[in-house]
């Protein structure tokens, strides 16, 4: 059983002396329990803040356990009629070739006979898609015409929200990094303005969400934080909502800095909302079906970025920050 271990909490930008690939001995069936083969594993910005010694929504990865991850995968032995030799299951485990399971928390059974690919529980239909879906049709709550601000916009998270925003009737304008990224975001997506955070400063920025904004914006989904979001925040609507979903520009940051501008909150009389997809759980089968039907009906895209192979797992992870990932990132184990 391969596992790719955190051996030290990373300083920063995670180096690869952060972590190993071991080899250990296959493990054996908790009593009630099963031993799932792991297929693919979700890659997520969340798992750079579970490796950081810090008070959080879940513990730290203890330092030489296998990097905590959402897989999916087959039961391979069992100890629970419920999750049968053979079934698939979707469940909070681990970055290795077999973890043990028990049930409870996110661990479910999954039917792959109508999806193209068991990876897309881990995308579309999953924390993904799921994340996007209700944070901007339960949090934010857009009425038709109001105009969505998306950051983070090309990834896996903000792609959803945008077509969402779209289908919701929303005017959505989307800030990524590159040209091409944001060629996509009109060409893909749908996006009506898409805005190339890269060397753009402050100011350029604000002008440049300004013009696409003349109004303001009434919605913001924020995925980055740091210079983007500060940017933003001088371009609120009155009485603005802001999703504060993710701030990955701050991740890799030695020192968190926070929002600065904050002033622009009171003068624009906004709301900021501190969202976790975990919240929904018990509603994760209605936004799944809502999701389906949106893809089956051609209405909404989701790409994936599949990289191959635990030993991978570093290099992989990284595309995350450095903004290689085409879509969700997933690790194909098996
Ligand atoms: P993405 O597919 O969006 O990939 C991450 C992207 O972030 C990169 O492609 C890159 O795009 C951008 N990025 C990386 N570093 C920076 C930086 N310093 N400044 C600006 N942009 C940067 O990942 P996900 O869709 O999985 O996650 C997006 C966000 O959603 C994350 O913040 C994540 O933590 C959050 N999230 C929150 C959840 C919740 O429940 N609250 C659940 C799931 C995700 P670019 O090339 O445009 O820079």
């Amino acid at each position: 059983n391969r596992r790719f271990v955190l051996l030290r909490r990373p300083s920063g930008v995670p180096v690869p002396e952060d972590f190993a690939l071991v080899s250990s001995d296959m493990p054996k069936v908790p009593q009630n329990g099963f031993v799932v083969r792991n297929h693919f594993a979700s890659l997520d910005p969340a798992q750079r803040g579970w490796m950081d010694d810090a008070e959080s929504y879940l513990p730290p990865i203890p330092l030489g356990d296998a990097v905590r991850a959402t897989t999916v995968g087959v039961v391979q032995e069992s100890d629970n009629p419920a999750f049968p030799v053979g079934q698939w299951v979707l469940g909070l485990n681990a970055l290795e070739d077999y973890s043990v399971a028990t049930p409870g928390g996110f661990t479910r059974c999954i039917d792959v006979s109508a999806v193209a690919s068991p990876s897309h529980y881990l995308s579309a239909l999953g924390a993904v898609g799921l994340t996007a879906y209700f944070g901007l049709a339960d949090v934010a709550r857009p009425k038709p015409g109001e105009t969505l601000l998306v950051s983070g916009a090309a990834g896996a998270v903000g792609s959803a929200v945008g077509q969402i925003g779209k289908i919701l009737g929303c005017r959505v304008i989307g800030i990524a990094g590159g040209e091409d990224k944001c060629r996509r975001l009109l060409a893909d997506y749908g996006f009506d303005v898409a805005i190339d955070y890269k060397g753009k400063d402050h100011a350029a920025l604000v002008a440049a969400i300004a013009q696409a904004a003349p109004a303001g914006v009434d919605i913001v989904f924020e995925n980055v934080g740091g210079p983007v979001m500060e940017a933003t925040v001088f371009n609120l609507a009155l009485r603005a909502r802001i999703v504060l979903c993710g701030l990955i520009s701050e991740y890799n940051a030695p020192e968190k800095v926070g929002l600065r501008n904050l002033w622009q909150i009171i003068a624009r009389r906004a709301t900021i909302h501190g969202y976790l997809i975990a919240d929904y759980a018990d509603r994760f089968p209605q936004g799944a079906t809502q999701m389906a039907g949106w893809m089956a009906d051609g209405r909404l895209r989701v790409d994936e970025d599949v990289q191959h192979g635990l030993e991978n797992a570093y290099p992989a992870f990284m595309r995350l920050f450095t903004g290689e990932n085409t879509g969700k990132l997933i690790l194909k184990i098996a």
